[in-house]
């Protein structure tokens, strides 16, 4: 018989989760498993992200699962994990969708913004009622924000913002874009400020990229921004300098440790399963040492990626997490996750390049992943400073 999702992991870490933990799983899985799984390939397959799925979101609390007050969920940081965990089992896009909307735009908001901004965006956004996106990638700026030409100029009482952001997830659907702009103010943490631009807002426009072989079923827009002006009062006045950007991304990667496991799991998984039925020279897959070789490979990956994840929530809970210790996590988990999505797809032979079964759609999706949120190879130069004190950047 095939295993179940217990004894995919060699290590069992889910039974340190409290009740409460296990109960959001399992929800948060249910859902993945009811509204996801069965419609996946052909949304991806369509390149169509469905909005119908955002109050289902809200409905299990996850927009603001971490935030106290303004609608949020005061949840523990692990929680939120386990949460993005069970979706990105279902698909990157749909994690991503909620790293954007949560991770990045109502923690930014929640940190740097004012009270007013608070009470007008966080409410509306945890029920979904309102959906955010988060532009800072340039066609000429990506790994390296602080080159960003996108620009503000104080205009009596406004700001005149003015340039182009591009791979902006959830850019055509949002209400709001949280906005990274270059400002002329002079301070020692430079001029990079974030402004909350609504997208109904003269001069803004979003155009969606076509063509994407991965994230099929996520948004990805490019942000026009041509002398869009807002009021000082939707500069977020707390965010001053580019390390505010960056301390929204500490938040999202911090997910994405989580979900990256999601993603291994159902890689995993549908191999095992698969090995178990399908014979070959008159065996199951499954009874064969080379196979064998390559699920146990996964699993060792998979499990410790999954306590890479625990112990990144313990440190972050305990307020000890450093951007170091969250580029390990993003660069050890996406890398496990990928390395599994590409095993997992060699066991099921020809029919791993089916759409009917998940492991190349997500081995496609993590290359995104590979890419988001930092890539790989600036994690590696993080953590190599981090080691020699040498900025190899
Ligand atoms: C599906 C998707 C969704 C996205 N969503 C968003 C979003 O919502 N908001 C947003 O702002 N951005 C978003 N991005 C953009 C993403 O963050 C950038 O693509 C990423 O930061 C890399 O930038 P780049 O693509 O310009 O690559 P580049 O910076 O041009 O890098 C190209 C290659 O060079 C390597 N490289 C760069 N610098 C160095 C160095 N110093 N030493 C060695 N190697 C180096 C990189 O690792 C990479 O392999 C998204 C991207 C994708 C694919």
């Amino acid at each position: 018989m095939p295993p179940n999702t217990q004894d995919t992991d060699l290590l069992d870490i889910d039974d340190i989760l409290s009740e409460e933990e296990i109960l959001l799983r399992d929800s948060v899985r249910g859902f993945v498993e009811d509204k996801i799984l069965p419609n996946i390939a052909s949304w991806y397959e369509a390149g169509r992200f469905e909005l119908d799925l955002v109050k289902d979101l809200a409905n299990l609390g996850i927009f603001g699962m971490t935030l106290d007050g303004y609608g949020g969920g005061g949840a523990r940081a692990r929680a939120y994990g386990i949460a993005l965990r069970e979706l990105e089992a279902g698909d990157s896009g749909l994690r991503s969708f909620v790293s954007v909307q949560s991770s990045l735009t109502m923690n930014g908001i929640y940190m740097f913004g004012s009270e007013e901004q608070k009470n007008e965006w966080l409410p509306k956004m945890a029920s979904g009622d309102a959906l955010g996106c988060f532009g800072l990638t340039e066609p000429d700026a990506g790994s390296n924000p602080a080159a960003m030409k996108t620009n503000a100029v104080q205009k009596g009482g406004d700001w005149e913002i003015n340039g182009v952001k591009t791979w902006i997830t959830n850019g055509s659907i949002s209400d709001v874009a949280l906005v990274w702009a270059q400002t002329e103010e002079t301070n020692s943490t430079g001029g990079i400020r974030g402004f909350l631009v609504p997208t109904d807002s003269k001069g803004f426009s979003a155009t969606d990229i076509s063509e994407k072989a991965s994230m099929r079923a996520s948004i990805t827009s490019e942000i026009s921004l041509n002398g869009v002006l807002v009021p000082d009062e939707f500069r977020l006045p707390e965010a001053t300098g580019l390390k505010a950007a960056l301390s929204c991304l500490s938040e999202a990667r911090f997910g994405i440790c989580f979900g990256a496991v999601g993603a291994a799991r159902s890689c995993l998984e549908t191999a095992i399963d698969y090995s178990q039925t399908r014979e070959v020279f008159a065996k199951p897959l499954a009874a064969l040492a080379l196979t064998q070789d390559k699920l146990v490979n996964m699993a060792t990956l998979y499990s410790n990626a999954g306590l890479v994840a625990m112990h990144l929530a313990a440190l972050k809970e305990s307020g000890k997490a450093t951007p170091a210790h969250i580029s390990y996590g993003k660069r050890n988990n996406v890398a496990a996750a990928r390395e599994i999505a590409r095993e997992a797809r060699s066991v099921l032979g020809a029919n791993g390049i089916s759409l009917a079964y998940p492991p190349i759609r997500h081995m496609a999706n993590l290359e995104s992943v590979y890419t988001y949120e930092g890539t790989h190879e600036i994690h590696t130069l993080v953590l190599g400073q981090k080691l020699t004190g040498h900025s190899a950047f």
